[in-house]
């Protein structure tokens, strides 16, 4: 049974943020923002960008915003992130599993590695799915272009990408 996302975003970020946090931290935390910028009336991803294991930056969907289908999560997390330092040798946390165009741009500039939580398997069923691109690019996912590490979700699929609740 699904537990502990459900509390109120920022709280967990925070405390989480004073330690060293592992992978599975990280990515909770992009989940976590992700459901976030979901309850806010955006899509329901986000990245983390972290260096030395340090947040350089985090960035969730900003289609909703206005409209720029290019504003995935990964890709605001890189623009944010290079206005503030080298992006190579950093490691992208995020919420779903990276379209093409974000994994070309990750690839591009020499991230190190992705964690993610949903993969296209799991977000299929509810309509956010990059799988058709891929196969229309012709770029296979075997071998990963860098290493792409799917963790456990304490969320399910449902609770981050299923119909918002109409309370
Ligand atoms: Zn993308």
């Amino acid at each position: 049974m699904p537990h502990s996302l459900v509390e109120p975003a920022g709280s967990r970020l925070i405390a989480s943020l004073t330690t060293n946090p592992t992978h599975q931290e990280w990515l909770e935390q992009a989940l976590q923002l992700a459901l976030h910028n979901r309850q806010q009336g955006g899509r329901p991803f986000a990245a983390l960008l972290v260096r030395d294991n340090q947040l350089v930056t985090s960035a969730v969907n900003g289609m909703h915003q206005d409209g720029d289908p290019t504003r995935h999560a990964e890709l605001e997390a890189l623009r944010q992130a290079s206005q503030v330092g080298p992006l190579a040798g950093a490691i992208v946390y995020a919420s779903g599993h990276p379209c093409p165009m974000c994994l070309s741009a990750l690839v591009m500039n020499g991230i190190a590695a992705v964690y993610y939580a949903f993969d296209n398997e799991d977000a299929a069923p509810f309509g956010f799915d990059s799988t058709a691109a891929y196969q229309k690019l012709g770029l296979p996912l075997a071998p990963p272009p860098l290493p792409l590490i799917k963790l456990p979700s304490p969320l399910a699929a449902a609770e981050l990408y299923g119909a918002p609740d109409h309370a």
